[in-house]
């Protein structure tokens, strides 16, 4: 039967005008696009408000209609029933479908099997269905030639997809997304059945057969086609955050290094008992991915502590567990639903998760999605799993709430955008565990951001222990204990060293005096600490003392680090300062022996250095 809600009472209610208004648009030809609602209960009445739905508007071209059906119930055989009386009634007309945890019909939840037709007004609206069934991890060859058919296809402009429960990694499905051309929104959600905590699920098109291995893709387009998606999901994180260490796709390993159960057992004291879905399904994992974010919730826990996931979690993931605050949920739905008022949507296409239907039940199911009711017919269902493209990359999301609107024609200009009144059930008082979620949240970052500070801190310490006050770069210390390192490693002994003293230095500080003595030690010291000027970054350098300087060079002979002695003397003569004269410095260089001890090794390039000097300075000398 045509749900009670349906057909020409949409129209009213789209438009906010009367029946006679109604029917003089359409004869100006500004009625766009149409939804109309089927409950189905059984084949024979189902055929009958088919044939009386297609005798009221025969003159609407049954090509251009597209059927979706929603289904609670997987049987096939109910399943087949249903598109044989479609395909029977209706043989030019496409449909798809698929299993959900609850269908919605104007944000209501609707019948167990709902079928909706969306009728579209202008010539130039195309709508494309195909069905790809996983074969053998075949993937990366399905995602390869929906971006083939986008290309064949330039009109497209909104891609929706209908899962099944995917058994490999899905960001691996939305990376492969990634070629579909920027401009193209994409959407959909993951079939499942009213269990949602079972794999049951399947999905079906007209020409292909009911799969629970398949992904059904829509293409819509056409110059006056106009598409808008967004996504609400309202959890808050919670607390500390958490590294992710060990994950293997949507198995969750590790977090910080300990078993992931352990952080849902110690922090939300959570049993490994029947109800540990149910238990964990309020509090997600919050966390960042390509500039959005993601939420996953665990569905099963493993023996070794690992636990399964809704979806894949990369290693290296930072994330935090997060909790549904019904005052934030509805906040920003409010605000989403004006937004999404202003588009003036013809139709709009819901794919909420299951999980946000349980957490809401203690309300109603439907709750959050009511101040969307009065913008635009809509229908949709319940879903393990919502797609939706952001900022140019696709993404896989649970627990959120994703939204498709479309409109056919520019948006009309006397068309009654203000801002819908929503039944205002609103929270009046903010629950107490709201607030402590709040107290938490706030506690936690005052602690990371303490703990951050201290961290800088420390780092600051380790580093004033073996940096050089003056120059920034190692103190004799440091590059002393690095030199002794390397001479007693006795399996890797290919190092040299060089060491440095400024030329006639006492000068410079008689003439200019001791500050602008300084200028020139820094100077050669930032020369030892560029890398890129030296072309290897194989070496550590450290003030000596005074003016001199020593340089550990790894992995290099002594040809190799006289040459690039020579860069650093010829580069420091070629400083100017600001006030003092250009200055030039003279080098030992020696390669480490056999037999080398620090002390033998030391004297000998510091042997080089002298004969640098006696020779006549500004000189490179090899012993
Ligand atoms: P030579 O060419 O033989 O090396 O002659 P020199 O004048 O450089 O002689 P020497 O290496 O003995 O002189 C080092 C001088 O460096 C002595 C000391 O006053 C000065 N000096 C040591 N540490 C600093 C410092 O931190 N800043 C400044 N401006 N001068 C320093
Ligand atoms: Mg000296
Ligand atoms: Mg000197």
């Amino acid at each position: 039967m045509l749900a009670q809600n349906a057909g020409a009472v949409h129209i009213i209610e789209v438009f906010k005008k009367g029946r006679k208004q109604y029917a003089k648009d359409i004869k100006k030809g500004w009625v766009d696009m149409k939804q109309f609602q089927f409950s189905y209960t059984d084949g024979e009445t189902f055929r009958n408000e088919l044939t009386r739905f297609k005798s009221e508007h025969s003159a609407v071209d049954f090509s251009r209609m597209i059927f979706h059906i929603y289904s609670e119930v997987l049987e096939e055989k109910v399943i087949h029933c249903v598109c044989d009386t479609l395909k029977e009634v209706f043989p030019d007309t496409p449909y798809v479908g698929c299993s959900t945890s609850g269908n919605i019909i104007d944000c209501k939840l609707s019948s167990k099997i709902t079928v909706v037709c969306t009728v579209f007004e202008y010539e130039s609206t195309k709508v494309k269905v195909f069905q790809y069934d996983y074969i053998n991890d075949n993937t990366d060859s399905i995602t390869a030639e929906i971006v083939e058919e986008t290309k064949k296809n330039p009109w497209v402009k909104a891609i929706e997809m209908f899962f099944t429960i995917p058994e490999g990694s899905t960001t691996r499905f939305c990376d492969g997304m990634k070629d579909v051309r920027q401009d193209i929104q994409i959407f959909g959600g993951v079939s499942c059945s009213n269990d949602i905590t079972s794999d049951a699920c399947l999905v079906f098109s007209k020409g292909s057969e009911c799969s629970d291995k398949s992904i059904i893709v829509l293409f819509y387009g056409g110059e006056d086609l106009y598409v808008n998606s967004i996504n609400i999901t309202g959890w808050k994180p919670l607390g500390r955050k958490f590294h992710v260490t060990k994950s293997n796709g949507s198995v969750l390993q590790e977090l910080d290094g300990i078993p992931a159960y352990d952080v849902y057992h110690k922090y939300l004291n959570i049993q490994n008992d029947e109800n540990f879905f149910y238990n964990t399904l309020e509090f997600p994992l919050f966390y960042e991915h390509n500039d959005t974010t993601i939420l996953r919730t665990p569905v099963a826990s493993n023996a070794d502590g690992s636990l399964n996931m809704t979806s894949d979690i990369d290693t290296g993931s930072v994330v935090r567990i997060s909790y549904g605050d019904p005052s934030t949920i509805v906040e920003s739905i409010k605000k989403d639903s004006q937004k999404m008022n202003q588009f003036q949507p013809d139709v709009l296409h819901i794919f909420s998760c299951a999980a946000r239907r349980t957490f809401w039940t203690d309300k109603e199911p439907t709750y959050e999605i009511y101040p969307f009711k009065g913008i635009s017919p809509s229908c949709g269902f319940f879903s393990h799993g919502e797609f939706l493209r952001t900022k140019g990359k696709l993404n896989q999301h649970n627990v959120t709430l994703v939204i498709a609107a479309m409109r056919e024609g520019e948006k009309k200009a006397d068309a009654n955008t203000a801002p819908i009144v929503t039944e205002e059930k609103l929270l009046s008082q903010i629950p107490l565990v709201s607030r402590l979620a709040t107290f938490i949240s706030a506690t936690s970052l005052e602690l990371e951001e303490i703990n951050s500070k201290l961290e800088h801190a420390n780092e600051k310490l380790k580093n004033a222990a073996i940096i050089d006050g003056l120059t920034g770069i190692y103190n004799r210390k440091e590059i002393q204990s690095q030199i002794e390192k390397a001479c007693s490693n006795i399996d890797n002994k290919k190092f040299s060293v060089v060491m440095l003293d400024i030329d006639n230095f006492k000068q410079v500080n008689d003439t200019y005096g001791h500050q602008e003595g300084d200028t020139v030690i820094i100077a050669l010291a930032d020369i030892l600490n560029d890398k890129n000027m030296l072309k290897t970054n194989k070496y550590s350098a450290g003030r000596w003392g005074g003016e001199e300087f020593m340089m550990l060079l790894q992995d290099t002979d002594v040809t190799a680090a006289s040459f690039i002695a020579e860069l650093i003397r010829k580069c420091f003569e070629n400083t100017s300062f600001p006030k003092v004269r250009p200055q030039t410095v003279s080098i030992g260089v020696t390669q480490v022996r056999e037999e080398d001890t620090m002390d033998t090794l030391c004297t000998r390039v510091d042997t080089a250095l002298y004969k640098a000097k006696k020779g006549g300075k500004n000189r490179v000398v090899i012993i």
